[in-house]
């Protein structure tokens, strides 16, 4: 049978997210059967500047529902895109913008605008037969180092840890395979840590799977992360990696930090970065500075050495990429399609950090389904490197099961970014 590959129908749900917040679900129907379906992510720490999530407010879900969203897929969004070539990805997310017609994506809902773009590039995938990796890019190859997420504070734990998120990186593995495998020898390591110093209730794990620890000091979270490496035999194999999140610890009334109960100027919050470099083998800090510190950034880009990433800071925009990056401020992109809120857009954003020789982190939110989507994402733009936390809860376990399968799929095509995960080529 030929295929027309026109979108003829289109469904939306609310469905729950790791969180049990509800969340977006979209079907995207091609030729009458084929179908293509994704789930929207949603962040906590969450930048100004992101696109707008549109949710129902008043009292169900504490406000959280996303009733008007699916709506907006099933009223406004359907009759707008049904007949429309799903192959057409830019021209689908243009239709989308312009339907949605603010600069936030605010009347329709982000969540609304990115569950049809989404789902349609896996409906096209699926009717052409070719996995959603290879649709995104014939050349798709490299398959990213995880940074798993071990230590969870901010927004996203129960504790007093300010920082928000302390990383391995498993960059001398020689495949994402054995990555996986160092990485559960660290964890399992560090789980007998923490309840030996801080007792068996203290291994509870915070929103992306990590140790939620009664701990306060960074330096403390570090130096168990570090035993546990040590303990786990590869030390000669790892290197760190924070998410600052600092955005969630600065007071723009005052223009300080708040970090271990002291107000630090941004010179100071450098001072503190410096100071831990000397003992810690970190190679990319996340949101070292607040999202618009731009001197911070810029400092700390030139004065630290290391890979330092714009979350908030860049929030996936081409134009704020294009103007920071213009100045020096941050050497990576954290890449979270919803902080955008099209494919195409995400893509252009990719596009505007290689060309300004940044590195890509794609990353999950800490609000996430058991969609694979960035799975098959990070291998499409060759990025390098994935945030999406530790290998214990499911919903970040299916991302970490869909690269395994990719790797076996590559077969001797496939490339582990390893040491190279800034620039992998
Ligand atoms: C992050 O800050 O990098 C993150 C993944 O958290 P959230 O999704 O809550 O923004
Ligand atoms: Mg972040």
């Amino acid at each position: 049978m030929v295929l027309s590959l026109k979108i003829t129908d289109l469904a939306a749900r609310e469905i729950l997210d790791c969180r049990g917040n509800p969340t977006v679900q979209v079907d995207v129907i091609v030729d009458n059967d084929i179908l293509g379906r994704a789930d929207v992510p949603a962040g906590r720490s969450t930048g100004a500047n992101e696109a707008h999530e549109l949710r129902d407010g008043g009292e169900r879900f504490q406000g959280m529902g996303v009733t008007k969203a699916v709506e907006n897929v099933l009223k406004e969004i359907k009759p707008a895109v049904v007949g429309m070539k799903v192959t057409e990805q830019r021209a689908l997310d243009q239709r989308l913008i312009a339907l949605d017609g603010t600069p936030n994506k605010s009347r329709l809902g982000a969540n609304a605008i990115l569950g049809v773009s989404l789902a349609a590039a896996r409906a096209a995938a699926t009717a052409l037969k070719t996995p959603l990796y290879k649709y995104v890019n014939l050349n798709a190859h490299v398959l990213p180092v995880p940074l798993l997420n071990y230590i969870n504070g901010g927004e996203h734990a129960s504790n007093d840890l300010e920082f928000q998120e302390f990383c391995i990186f498993p960059v001398g593995a020689q495949t994402f395979k054995e990555a996986l495998e160092i990485g559960s020898a660290v964890y399992e390591e560090l789980r007998a840590i923490i309840i030996d110093k801080y007792g068996k209730i203290a291994a509870n794990v915070g929103d992306e799977g990590g140790f939620a620890p009664p701990i306060v000091k960074v330096r403390e979270a570090l130096d168990n992360l570090v035993l546990a490496v040590k303990r786990s035999g590869f030390e000669e194999k790892i290197v760190y990696g924070l998410d600052c999140a600092a955005t969630h610890i600065y007071d723009p009334e005052t223009n300080k930090y708040t970090l271990e109960g002291e107000e630090l100027s941004t010179d100071e919050l450098l001072g503190f970065y410096k100071e831990l470099l000397k003992t810690y083998p970190i190679a990319s800090m996340e949101d070292p500075f607040s999202e618009d510190d731009i001197d911070g950034f810029v400092k700390g880009t030139q004065e630290l050495g290391i890979q330092i990433v714009g979350d908030d800071f860049f929030c996936t925009d081409p134009d704020r990429i294009r103007e920071r990056a213009k100045l020096g401020a941050g050497n990576a992109l954290l890449w979270k399609v919803n902080q955008i809120g099209t494919l195409s857009e995400a893509l252009d954003a990719a596009e505007m950090a290689y060309r300004n020789n940044m590195g890509v982190m794609v990353s999950e939110r800490s609000g996430e389904t058991e969609d694979p989507m960035i799975a098959d994402l990070v291998v499409g733009i060759n990025a390098g490197q994935i945030k999406t936390g530790a290998q214990v809860r499911s919903e970040r376990v299916a991302k970490y099961n869909r690269l395994l399968q990719i790797e076996e799929e590559l077969g001797d095509t496939a490339v582990y970014a390893g040491q190279n995960f800034k620039i992998p080529f």
